[in-house]
């Protein structure tokens, strides 16, 4: 498709008076009066000067004005783009001048930033509108948003994403998941991610109901869910632990009809507790370059496939090559992937990562005899030990599955004989302790012993981002006695 509608015009045009938002507060808005919003607010950002192809970074917290922001833009055709609101103010001013941008909306103090015009919503909300034009019709090809991937490895880089690709990874998500006509999808990623911001596309596109939330944590979303009658819901691996516990318990009652786990590893007894409980997780693959999901399990190969990220959904493509060939059946080799909601590349740089419209993904994983992917791990956290290949992944795996463990992440470190050796830090469910020999033990029993922590840590917590991803690269760090 050469252009395509704005997203929210459309829907307005079809369906006005169906809900948009629930807001924290549980107040709700339809699509028409979020537009009335959208319209106003667009137009005092035209009056600060914001115009059709200016860049404008929006560093802000999931919140019903971020929604209204960042369709204001879209509305007077800026490009958007989305800063992570946990950087240090090092790391802003990085992604700030990298990006070339001239606006900077948050609610943070201004003065903190130079080189850039800072406005906070409040401040918009005393600035007269000024007309502008409405753009009502986008090139599919046209720059919508750009987001720095959000550095588990080197340094960050900027994800181009188009409108194109945007509608595409909208489309190819509903014709895997279906669209039912009372679906509500509690958005509790952060939106300055791809995987909280793609649902406020699929929220217009499709024209369905999104639930903020005050709090990413599960209490809130149980909570949520419950009130709103959620279907559908996104997660990484931290907030689903804690909702299978409360759900167990029997906290919540739920009408999730789709869990999505993805952001990283999926560990097999999370998914199979879930299931246990009757909560139905989908896991799925995808990353800031896929503008979210790319491969994700069918709802019919959920039981049969547990432990599989799926196949490539409609209209994408997946391969998986070993010394640039292709991999056979089981064969572990590097994650390529192609498809309409693949980002043409970087802003500003050439990457390697991009070829002939296939992305290099960097994920290490294997295609089994019928076509379904397994994503084993990131190449660049793989510990070689000894000449052996051992994937942090899978010895977490292992020790999450123990009965006092609730999180534990793994990672190389330097030694002299073996050039690296995997260590594990160690969250353990709240009153209950386990000895070092002990979990080693335990590990023996399914591992091979080159594969066995040689040294096991307690912490309080693991480091993540804010996506809530696993940093591998940052634990390390907590070995006692270590500079933070
Ligand atoms: P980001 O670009 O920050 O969204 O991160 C994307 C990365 O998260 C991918 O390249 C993978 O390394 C990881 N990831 C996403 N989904 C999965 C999954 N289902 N299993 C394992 N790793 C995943
Ligand atoms: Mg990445
Ligand atoms: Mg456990």
């Amino acid at each position: 498709m050469k252009t395509l509608p704005n997203f929210l015009v459309e829907r307005v045009r079809l369906t006005p008076n169906r809900v948009a938002v629930v807001k924290p507060n549980d107040e709700q808005c339809t699509f028409k009066e979020l537009y009335d919003d959208v319209f106003q607010h667009a137009g005092r950002l035209s009056a600060i000067g914001i115009s059709k192809g200016s860049h404008v970074a929006v560093l802000m917290s999931n919140s019903y004005e971020m929604i209204v922001t960042v369709h204001a833009l879209h509305l007077i055709g800026a490009v958007i783009i989305l800063m992570n609101t946990r950087l240090s103010q090092q790391e802003w001013e990085y992604q700030l001048e990298d990006s070339d941008t001239s606006y900077l909306l948050t609610n943070l103090r201004s003065d903190r930033f130079k080189n850039v015009k800072v406005y906070s919503f409040e401040e918009l909300q005393t600035v007269t509108p000024n007309s502008f034009d409405i753009q009502k019709t986008v090139r599919s090809e046209d720059v919508a948003t750009m987001m720095y991937t959000s550095g588990t490895t080197g340094a960050p880089k900027a994800v181009i994403q188009t409108y194109g690709n945007h509608w595409s990874s909208a489309i190819a998500s509903m014709l895997n998941l279906g669209f039912k006509e009372d679906d509500a999808w509690l958005i509790c990623l952060p939106m300055f991610h791809v995987g909280g911001l793609s649902t406020l596309y699929k929220s217009a596109i499709y024209g369905m109901k999104v639930v903020l939330v005050e709090k990413a944590e599960a209490q809130s979303i149980a909570k949520a869910v419950q009130t709103h009658q959620v279907t559908i819901l996104s997660v990484v691996s931290k907030v689903l632990t804690d909702l299978v516990t409360l759900y167990t318990r029997k906290e919540y009652t739920h009408s999730l009809r789709c869990v999505l786990i993805g952001g990283g590893p999926a560990p097999l007894p999370l998914l199979k507790n879930s299931m246990e409980i009757k909560l139905p997780v989908y896991q799925t693959y995808g990353m800031t370059e896929t503008c979210s999901q790319i491969v994700t399990l069918a709802p019919e190969y959920m039981l049969s496939k547990v432990g599989s990220a799926g196949t490539a959904l409609y209209t994408c493509e997946l391969k998986v090559l070993n010394q640039d060939k292709m991999a056979s059946p089981n064969e572990i080799g590097e994650i390529v992937v192609k498809g309409p909601n693949v980002s043409k590349g970087y802003y500003k740089r050439e990457s390697s990562s991009f070829n002939d419209g296939w992305l290099y993904t960097g994920d290490m994983g294997y295609v089994d005899e019928d076509g379904f992917l397994f994503v084993v791990d990131r190449r660049s956290d793989l510990i070689i030990s000894g000449g052996e290949n051992i994937y942090p992944a899978e010895i977490e795996e292992v020790l999450v599955a123990h009965k006092n463990v609730l999180e534990v992440g793994v990672t190389g470190k330097d030694d002299v004989k073996w050039g690296k050796v995997p260590v594990a830090f160690v969250v353990l469910h709240k009153n209950t302790t386990v000895s070092k020999e002990e979990l080693q033990q335990f590990c023996k029993e399914k591992l091979a012993s080159y594969k066995v922590p040689k040294e096991i840590y307690f912490v309080e917590s693991l480091p993540r981002n804010a996506a809530n991803k696993l940093l591998r690269r940052k634990l390390l760090e907590l070995q006692p006695g270590e500079e933070k």
